[in-house]
């Protein structure tokens, strides 16, 4: 673990001070610190995570893209994000996706009216059930006081207690299955439409983020699919990833009954597939699902892993004394302790200068200059937080913005994800000239 890094202080009873060129500052934790607090072990997941993002860019770029998070609340407790992923593909054939010309999206459609008829289906067979448990709810004393005073009984675990009977009772079970065998015909059509449709649906969905995500491994990867594959494999390693492809030329342009679809689970022995098996196209949509252990959850729904990973990242520089990861800063000027601001990356070097990092997965170029940058370089100019570089970490696509520096008013820069797979280069040259 490295030393330098500061992520985790006791809520309530640490404040930092430090001493920078002409500035005092106080640092304090946040109210979101609890999820920081895997980083002050040093084998957890979230360490070693960050520990890989140093040394392989391709990793450390990974947890930038786009991704939806998936839950299945009562099967699974771990959270899944899901990263949709197109590798090289037929580029004519993706455009016409995109176009929704007849010659492709037609089975979009039948999908989407298929999907579109089980609405009423679902709505009734929902309600039916629903009603089925409150009516044995509401024979329960105990939830009816619960109802009508609003106020929770003193022990929560007699209500999960008791509905975990409800849902094992053999009489509520009887009833519950006889509502299953009453909609039996309209069951089987739900799982069947759901099984066949929603995962064309759900891809053409996620496809335009699929393919700004694949086009930015390719990048990073210098076109080798193959270095992506491995570094898939060491995030496996540290993870639960799980690994789903499906071939959108079998489905959309051959139109097959039985599309290729691969699936693996849990597996720390994998290589993307590059070609379908099926009709050996390349239009792959794949999907990296990674099942966040405990110790992450809160530290990918907040958005704090990739502040972490920056952290990480400047910590390898020499020049480097210490990094704080979003923390609350205070200036104090004169003896004056001023209004503070969150900062999501705070380094300072061994020369006493202070580098101050904005760290954002947004990917819009307007967004991220006006939301990000320009917002925050006036509220630290508001409270007289003074720094020597401004770093604005963002997810832009490394093909809009190839070449360095964007914005060099105000010692402010903005960067994307080029810029961050060679981030600790990029700081080495610029403290250079600072
Ligand atoms: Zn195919
Ligand atoms: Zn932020």
């Amino acid at each position: 673990m490295n030393k330098k890094i500061i992520s985790y202080l006791t809520p309530g009873a640490s404040i930092e001070e430090r001493e920078v060129k002409g500035l005092k500052l106080r640092i304090h934790p946040t109210k979101h610190e609890r999820a920081l607090y895997p980083f002050s072990k040093p084998d957890s997941c979230p360490v070693k995570l960050c520990e890989l993002a140093t040394i392989d860019p391709v990793a450390r770029v990974f947890f930038f893209l786009k991704r939806e998070i998936l839950r299945v609340p009562w099967i699974y407790n771990p959270l899944i994000a899901s990263f949709p992923i197109l590798l090289p593909y037929d580029e004519q054939f993706v455009d016409l996706i995109f176009k929704r010309d007849k010659s492709v999206y037609a089975p979009i459609e039948v999908a989407q009216k298929d999907i579109d008829s089980l609405a009423d289906d679902v709505f009734k067979l929902e309600a039916e059930t629903f009603g089925l448990f409150m009516f044995e709810l509401m024979k329960d004393p105990s939830f009816r006081s619960m109802l009508t005073t609003g106020r929770l009984p003193k022990k929560p675990k007699v209500i999960l207690e008791r509905l975990d009977n409800l849902i094992t009772n053999p009489a509520t079970r009887g009833t519950f299955d006889e509502i299953l065998r009453k909609h039996h015909d309209r069951l089987g059509k739900i799982f069947e439409v759901l099984l066949r449709q929603l995962p064309l649906i759900s891809g053409i969905e996620v496809l335009k983020e699929a393919k700004e995500n694949g086009d930015t491994l390719l990048e990073i990867a210098e076109n080798s699919v193959q270095k992506i594959s491995e570094t898939l494999l060491r995030i496996g390693n540290i993870i639960p990833l799980s690994y789903n492809a499906v071939c959108l030329e079998c489905v959309l342009r051959k139109q097959l009954a039985m599309p290729f679809q691969a699936t693996l689970l849990y597996t720390k022995d994998f290589s993307l597939i590059e070609r379908c098996h099926q009709c050996s196209g390349r239009t792959i949509l794949h999907r990296i699902n990674i099942h966040a252990p405990s110790d992450l959850i809160a530290l990918i729904q907040d958005e704090r892993l990739p502040e972490a990973i920056v952290g990480y990242t400047l910590a390898q520089l020499e020049d480097v004394e210490e990094v704080f990861i979003h923390k609350k800063v205070n200036p104090v000027i004169n003896g004056i302790v001023k209004r503070g601001a969150q900062i999501d990356v705070l380094a300072i070097t061994k020369d006493k200068r202070l580098i101050i990092v904005e760290v954002t997965r947004q990917s819009d170029f307007e967004t991220v200059l006006n939301e990000e940058l320009i917002h925050k370089t006036t509220l630290l100019e508001q409270i007289g937080l003074k720094y020597d570089v401004f770093v604005c970490v963002s997810g832009l696509s490394p093909k809009i913005n190839h070449g360095l520096s964007v914005i060099k008013a105000k010692r402010a820069f903005l960067l994307g994800l080029k810029h961050l797979s060679e981030l600790e280069n990029w700081l080495a040259d610029r403290l250079k000239i600072t």
